[in-house]
């Protein structure tokens, strides 16, 4: 309960509403954003509201004013948030984590920022080097990540494509020593294609309007984005504020990547890969007789330099695959003009994806705490950030939103268990008298995907492995044969009345944050994820070593490769499951974004959306379990410990029966009897105002 505000702004804190309905949460939200009150609390739970205009929120008075604080002390903020998890990762070494949650432009990856930029700002009193070093590049790494896995799209100027898990080090002192960023799901279909308005990865821009005369030429590339295949749909809307920047944040990331520790040869390997993405999505096939031949042989050499490749292996490796026989022979295969364009885009997203992890990588190495350091300085702990994507209902909905949703349910039960479930059932255990909070629990749903043989991804894997042509109609088939009773699953082919209906091609989950349809169109496909071992090979015979480090399993030949590699879907599982575990290991800390409207206006606040925002991350439920709740809890002995000089007869030490009748009198001392509920093992308080009292006596 933050401090207390004029009432004119709002609560600052839900729990404090007199009512707990939906029609009074969302009116203390709109007149808080009105007011230009962004930030509420659900007790430790930061809700944000995207301002869409620039705040006098974030500067150095900011910081200073919320260091060191008690969340309760000042307004609701970010760096409330983040002092928090930093003081429990200093004070009580445990390993915190900020979760960001929210749709795609509701905020997320500016309060990440905010986020890192406070924590920067109140380590390393003493100006380490070495601390000062791993800040800048942890900073510098935003810069380079946007660039490379951003794009403008329908519902976000600066749109992460991508999900973003980073762990920050501290040393024993408090003071960031390293950290680590796990990189999720690049969308990289995206380098292909993208929908009306929306532009390709800012990097392309970038270097197409951004760099200079000489290194442009040098790359084969002229300065019109709509030049090329892969950036005319962008450069055609380019309204965008950003693209007016593309120039000067070419720069900008140059100078990023060399704080960061990018040699001058890696940065020209990034520029030549990225050009030559962008020629081989101009390399157009025409039939010649059954097989393939490319239309334009100078892009060839163009690419073929630019990878530092030969072009007559790169020619080669475009129109042909070879494939190992039966008999242990290999025969090459020539391409038709249909293959031979799928595997150019297979191919170019694959470059894109492999040096968007290369970059992260580097990025790693630079900033990873070297098993020396942990020894010499002992004690880590870690603070995490999670920005990753929100949920996603498009007109169109593909495998990326299919991953992405799943992605959001498995968070959202990890919310649950954290904060609604475990918060119900120490209050069960420790015996306090306790309403039950009714909220709905998507483990249901978790299971459908995620399920081994019959969730939705088991079923995509099988149809994948599947000798033979398998279509996303088999597939679906396969899908509705196993799932038509599960009551979050449904498909209009199911209901099929007649035969017209029998061609959908869709199914319907039914997600806690809404419905979804999604198209079965590319599932398989996107599953599969096939690149051709050739490319492989022929990235891994680059002269380049930036090229070949990306592409190690290039080294194997035709008759070496048998396993088969994991497919997307089920990586992305097992990548979910893992970050999951992590955070579930970790004190959690939420900051729930909502996005105030359509059409990034920073005076418009569109109830409707709002609302449905609210219902789907389930912020009420939140507010509700939250009241009928206790701020703070303590075993008997700790309290005693902490207070007992501010009663008089558990001073120095208590002569009565237990720790909690001790614990009893100085409550009752203080006249907080109401405030108060004796549990088994602790005793819990409901306002933080009780403990702030406390402590202040303490200090007396
Ligand atoms: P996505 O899921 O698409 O990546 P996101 O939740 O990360 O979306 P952001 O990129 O953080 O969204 O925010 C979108 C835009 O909203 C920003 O580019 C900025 O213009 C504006 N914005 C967000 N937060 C703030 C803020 N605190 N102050 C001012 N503007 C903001
Ligand atoms: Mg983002």
């Amino acid at each position: 309960m933050a401090e207390q505000e004029s009432l004119e702004f709002g609560k600052a804190d839900f729990v404090l509403l007199d009512c707990i309905t939906m029609e009074d949460f969302m009116a203390n939200l709109k007149l808080r954003f009105e007011k230009g009150r962004i930030y509420t609390y659900i007790g430790e739970v930061v809700v944000s509201v995207n301002p869409y205009r620039q705040m006098e929120l974030y500067g150095k008075d900011m910081i200073e004013h919320y260091r060191g604080r008690e969340l309760y002390e000042r307004p609701p903020h970010l760096y409330a948030i983040a002092d928090a998890a930093y003081k429990a990762m200093k004070r009580r070494a445990k390993d915190t984590c900020i979760v960001i949650s929210g749709e795609s432009g509701a905020g997320k990856t500016e309060a990440s920022k905010y986020i890192m930029q406070y924590i920067a700002a109140i380590t390393n009193p003493n100006q380490r080097v070495e601390v000062e070093r791993v800040k800048n590049v942890l900073l510098k790494s935003n810069c380079v990540l946007e660039t490379f896995g951003n794009a403008k799209t329908n519902r976000n100027d600066n749109s992460s494509r991508f999900g973003k898990y980073m762990d920050i080090n501290f040393d024993f002192k408090g003071d960031p020593t390293g950290g680590h960023i796990n990189n999720y799901l690049l969308e990289k279909s995206r380098v292909l294609k993208q929908y009306q308005g929306e532009r390709n990865f800012h990097s392309f821009y970038q270097l197409i309007l951004g760099a200079p005369d000489q290194l442009l030429s040098s790359l084969y590339l002229c300065r019109d984005p709509t030049f090329y295949q892969f950036t005319i749909e962008g450069a055609t809307c380019n309204d965008f504020p950003s693209s007016t920047n593309d120039k000067s944040n070419f720069k900008a990331v140059v100078d990023a990547m060399q704080v960061i520790g990018f040699s001058q040869e890696e940065i020209g390997s990034i520029h030549q890969i990225l050009a030559a993405i962008l020629h081989l999505g101009n390399v157009f096939f025409v039939a010649d007789g059954d097989v393939a031949e490319v239309e334009d042989k100078e892009l060839i050499h163009y690419i073929a330099e630019l990878t530092s490749t030969e072009p007559g292996c790169l020619l080669r490796t475009l129109l042909h695959r070879t494939v190992a026989t039966g008999g242990g022979d290999v025969i090459e295969k020539g391409h038709n003009v249909k293959d031979a364009s799928y595997a150019r885009d297979a191919f170019a997203k694959a470059i894109y994806e492999r040096l968007f992890c290369w970059i992260v990588g580097r990025i790693n190495n630079v900033i990873e705490v070297k098993n020396y350091d942990a020894r010499i300085h002992g004690k880590n702990t870690v603070i995490g950030v999670l920005d990753i994507y929100g949920f996603e209902i498009f007109e169109n909905n593909s495998f990326e939103q299919f991953c992405i949703n799943y992605c959001n349910e498995k968070l959202q039960q990890l919310f649950i268990e954290l904060i609604l479930r475990q918060e119900q059932e120490e209050y069960r255990r420790e015996g306090i008298e306790w309403q039950q909070v009714e909220y709905f629990n998507n483990q249901i749903i978790v299971d459908l995907v995620e399920q081994p043989h019959k969730g939705v991804i088991a079923i995509l894997d099988e149809a994948c492995l599947t000798v033979g042509d398998v279509t996303d109609i088999m597939f679906l088939d396969s899908m509705n044969l196993k799932l038509c009773t599960h009551p979050h699953y449904t498909s209009r082919k199911l209901k099929a009345i007649d035969k017209t209906m029998a061609f959908n091609r869709d199914f319907r989950i039914r997600h806690y944050a809404g419905d979804v349809t999604y198209s079965v169109e590319g599932f398989i496909d996107k599953n599969k994820d096939t690149l051709f071992q050739d490319f492989k090979r022929l990235m891994y015979n680059s002269v380049d070593p930036v090229l070949r480090d990306m592409w190690p399993e290039g080294k194997l030949s035709i008759t070496e490769v048998t396993r088969r590699p994991l497919t997307a879907a089920t990586l992305f599982k097992n990548s979910m499951v893992a970050l999951v575990e992590n955070l579930a290991c970790k004190e959690p800390y939420y900051v729930r974004c909502i996005k105030p409207n359509e059409v990034k206006s920073s005076v418009l606040f569109d109830d409707e959306r709002c609302r449905h925002q609210v219902e789907y991350l389930g912020l009420l439920e939140n507010v509700r379990v939250r009241r009928a709740g206790f701020a703070y809890r303590q075993p008997y002995d700790r309290f005693l410990l902490r207070y007992k000089m501010t009663c008089e007869y558990t001073w120095p030490n208590h002569l009565m029966a237990t720790d909690r009748d001790a614990s009893k009198a100085i409550i009752d001392q203080h006249d907080f009897q109401d405030d108060v509920a004796y549990g088994l093992t602790k005793v819990f308080i409901r306002t933080p105002q009780t403990l702030f009292t406390l402590e202040h006596e303490r200090a007396q």
